[in-house]
């Protein structure tokens, strides 16, 4: 098992409450899987690739990464571990606003000591249709040319698994198909990869689907086959089946 994650809550406060963005969520990933996680804005997405990507520590429960326990190591530990061995592709881009977009997608192989490789950047940018802007600074650039150099910047260190969040929010049609194939590709190739989206036209990329709510989870592949035929009412009736089988309020 590449991923897993074991009974993993974290909770928040807010003003005098407390609430659970991610409520107990127990998930194992496969090497090679290619996994959708769907929900709607503030159901906890984020807060879990989080956990798995070790930059959030749960409040009780334990994430392992290739037998790593990415949820108790240090910040220091667990940046390296995330920068040689996981793509991570944050919701906003995080580019590097001082460096050009190829310095960007090569900063980590610099930061761990491993060679630099200029050509394999350039044609990863290539490739994700921004060639012409490796010399470009982020602030030059429109917010989906931008969040294509952080998905070059994830696939540079040829990771286990990539952990993409909302990656085709801001594209155009035609480059949010472009992105979502690259990923398939990097999928055939071997590397695991979950992609949080909204959009039915990026979840039917994976082959196995999980419905997050009020930082629940629970899987939702057997809707994959509605969806890939453009039936977006499945998607609804998914929710309320899904509402149907909670076992109570989770947040308050
Ligand atoms: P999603 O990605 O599904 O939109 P998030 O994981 O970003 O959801 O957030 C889950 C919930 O946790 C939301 O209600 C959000 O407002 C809340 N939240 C996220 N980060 C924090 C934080 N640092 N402190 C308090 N609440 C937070
Ligand atoms: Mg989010």
């Amino acid at each position: 098992m590449l991923v897993e994650v074991e009974g993993a809550t974290v909770v928040y406060r807010r003003g005098n409450a407390e609430f659970r963005a991610v409520d107990d969520v127990s998930l194992g990933l496969e090497r090679g899987e290619f996994v959708t996680v769907m929900g709607r804005s503030g159901s906890g997405k984020t807060t879990l690739l989080n956990l798995i990507a070790g930059a959030q520590h749960p409040t009780s429960g334990r994430v392992t990464v290739d037998g790593r326990d990415v949820s108790s190591m240090s910040d220091r530990d667990s940046s390296r571990f995330r920068n040689e061995r996981i793509g991570y592709v944050p919701q906003r881009h995080g580019l590097m606003p001082s460096l050009t977009v190829l310095e960007n997608v090569l900063l980590s192989t610099q930061l761990y000591g491993r060679g630099k490789d200029p050509e394999e950047a350039q044609d990863l940018l290539d490739r994700l249709g921004i060639g012409g802007l490796s010399g470009a600074f982020p602030r030059e650039m429109s917010g989906g040319e931008q969040r294509r150099a952080s998905i070059a910047r994830s696939l540079m260190n040829g990771p286990d698994l990539i952990l993409a969040d909302e990656p085709t929010s801001d594209l155009d049609r035609e480059s949010a198909r472009a992105v979502m194939e690259l990923l398939s590709r990097v999928n055939e190739s071997g590397t695991a990869v979950v992609v949080v989206t909204h959009e039915y036209d990026a979840a039917v990329y994976g082959r196995r689907l999980l419905y997050m709510e009020s930082g629940r989870i629970r899987d939702a592949t057997d809707r994959l086959e509605s969806l890939r035929s453009g039936m977006a009412g499945a998607f609804f009736g998914l929710r309320r089946r899904f509402a149907g089988k909670r076992k109570g309020p989770c947040r308050s």
